[in-house]
């Protein structure tokens, strides 16, 4: 059968060369940057006891897809132009040295993922500009590299911290009404380990509603049966440099009445999830449609098909999910590859 190029090798890219893989189907990968994506600067929350975040789900894809004969690998690279329709491409693609190479293929793959949130966009959260706030992504990386979370230019690990969710997502004034669909499930698991690394911090999540994550995780449970864990239904509207010179969050009720606040040694702004920034081109390039967000369309009823014949997408480039959500749309991918492919399902 012929071969699938694949452009992206996050977790939904590494899971739908796998899967090919497993049907006997040679693929080739082009990845910009690292194979695993997003889930390579991601922490393992796991440090005391594993707290199911699904990390190490994109790092075992690594290993796994660097075992298989199958799978070709060019990296770190791009798909500069693409020829062909239907079941022939042409592509070439150039490496970071410059080097160009053609890959044929019967059909393409498009997994090129997602950008956090930039909370710059949104003034009120005062991020860049009150110290004490940080982003989500930015507590994954401290975490990753230091195993704690220091307080900006000091040497002491926060005592109370405050979680903000939905930051740039369900919200109409910055033109995004989706759920992100990770951030619940991220933050719970990040909360879940601060506290197991240190059971004296004091943790309050400033939340509009709670999208379950799994089974066995739920945040109104974890907080019922855990100390100092306070739940704040509200929604945001403010964050600034207390009086204290602590980072002050200012909020109403879910129905907008009375603005209260609190105050915290550090913020964590749980951001949301937009399109791959420089997807566009390579959208472009093959004729695919966006939606008014610029995620990648694809069919309601048939998932991962898109507007071009013989080429799909998979993961965070057409809609924002968690790791396991995008594992599972690079299998769905590769089972409608092999399919156009003249493979049976
Ligand atoms: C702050 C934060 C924390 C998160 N934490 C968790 C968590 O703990 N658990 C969880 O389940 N989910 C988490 N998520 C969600 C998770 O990151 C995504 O579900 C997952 O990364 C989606 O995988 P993907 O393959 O679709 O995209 P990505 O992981 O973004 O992979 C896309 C890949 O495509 C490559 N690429 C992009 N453009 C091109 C191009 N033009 N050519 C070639 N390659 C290209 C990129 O370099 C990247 O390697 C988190 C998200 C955020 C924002
Ligand atoms: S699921 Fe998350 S917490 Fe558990 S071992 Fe994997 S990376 Fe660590
Ligand atoms: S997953 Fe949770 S925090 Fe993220 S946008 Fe949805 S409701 Fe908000």
């Amino acid at each position: 059968m012929r071969k699938v190029l694949i452009i992206g090798g996050g977790t939904a890219g590494l899971s739908a060369a796998l899967s090919l893989a497993e049907r006997g189907v040679p693929s080739v990968i082009v990845e910009k940057k690292a194979f695993g994506g997003m889930a390579e600067d991601l922490a393992c929350k796991g440090k005391i006891e594993c707290v199911r975040c699904d990390v190490c789900l994109a790092h075992n894809k690594v290993a796994e897809m660097k075992r298989s004969p199958l799978i070709e690998r060019i990296v770190p690279a791009e798909v500069q132009d693409m020829l062909g329709e239907l079941d022939f491409f042409l592509a070439t693609v150039t490496s970071s040295s410059g080097k160009k190479q053609q890959v044929t293929a019967g059909a393409v793959i498009l997994s090129v993922g997602l950008e956090p949130f930039d909370p710059h966009l949104d003034k009120r959260l005062n991020y860049g500009s009150v110290t004490g706030v940080i982003t989500a992504f930015e507590a994954e990386k401290r975490l990753l590299q230091e195993g704690q979370l220091a307080l900006a230019g000091e040497n002491k690990t926060a005592r109370s911290i405050g979680f903000v969710q939905c930051v740039g997502s369900r919200d109409i004034r910055l033109g995004v009404d989706y759920c992100s669909r990770a951030c619940c499930k991220y933050s719970l698991k990040l909360a879940q380990l601060l506290k197991k690394l240190d059971p004296e911090i004091e943790i309050s999540y400033y939340f509009m509603d709670w999208r379950p994550c799994d089974a066995q995780d739920d945040l109104y449970v974890w907080a019922k049966s855990s100390s100092k864990v306070e739940l704040v239904r509200s929604r945001p509207s403010e964050i600034v440099l207390g009086d204290d010179g602590r980072t002050e969050v200012r909020f109403t009720s879910p129905i907008g009445e009375n603005v209260e606040s609190r105050h915290h040694d550090l913020i964590i702004l749980s951001q949301g999830i937009r399109p791959a920034l420089d997807s566009g081109p390579v959208c472009d390039m093959l004729g695919l449609e966006r939606d008014e967000f610029g995620f990648v369309k694809s069919l309601e009823s048939n998932p991962c098909v898109t507007n071009k014949s013989g080429v799909f997408v998979a993961g965070c480039a057409r809609a924002p999910m968690d790791l396991v959500d995008a594992s599972n749309d690079g299998a769905i991918a590769a089972g409608k590859a092999y399919a156009f492919l003249g493979g049976r399902r």
